[in-house]
């Protein structure tokens, strides 16, 4: 009886397609709800790094001089914190299977290299900030040294008057 059913199955088996897929190679579509594996539009983003400080397990590095943006996937945890805090809305959970690997790599993004003017302009707009920023610093030093000189004044002001008082307190 055993040997009859595995003959029978045997039979019908070769005769079956797989019951697997020779994944890579053949992929099933993704479930719709499937998180997958972050992906970045790098020429959208403007490394703020808010994706990096809001990440639970540190697995990006964003490097704004250098213009990337780098993944580590196999520290990722598919918590999209990243995706809900980029201002830019340049990242995005694929719901795909990420790609097979053979070693554990870092996926990289690097953003087309700065042109000249682009350089300037961002130059420009770094020394007009650091102005800013000299000139807010000695406003708030002037104003804090004009509150102290008018509170001493006040101060002097004020012993002049019990002084005074005192004195007339000592001539009755
Ligand atoms: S939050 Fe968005 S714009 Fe900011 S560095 Fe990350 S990916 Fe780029
Ligand atoms: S999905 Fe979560 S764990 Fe993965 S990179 Fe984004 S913030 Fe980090």
């Amino acid at each position: 009886m055993g040997l009859f059913h595995l003959g029978k199955m045997t039979f019908t088996s070769t005769f079956k397609k797989p019951a697997t897929r020779l994944y890579p190679y053949e992929q099933r579509e993704p479930f719709e709800r499937t998180k997958g594996h972050i992906v970045c539009d790098i020429e959208e983003c403007i490394f703020c790094g808010a994706c990096a400080r809001a990440c639970p397990t540190s697995a990006l590095r964003v490097d704004k001089p250098d213009r990337t943006w780098a993944i580590n996937p196999f520290d990722c945890i598919q918590c999209s914190s990243c995706v809900l805090v980029c201002p830019k809305k340049c990242l995005r959970m694929d719901n795909g299977r990420p790609a097979a690997a053979t070693t554990k790599q870092v996926r990289l993004y690097h953003q087309h290299p700065y042109s000249q003017a682009e350089k300037e302009q961002i130059a420009k707009e770094e020394a007009e900030r650091q102005a800013k920023i000299a000139a807010a610093r000695k406003a708030a030093a002037e104003k804090k040294r004009k509150a102290a000189e008018e509170a001493a004044k006040k101060a002097a002001a004020g012993g002049e008057a019990t002084g005074g008082e005192a004195s007339a307190k000592g001539d009755e």
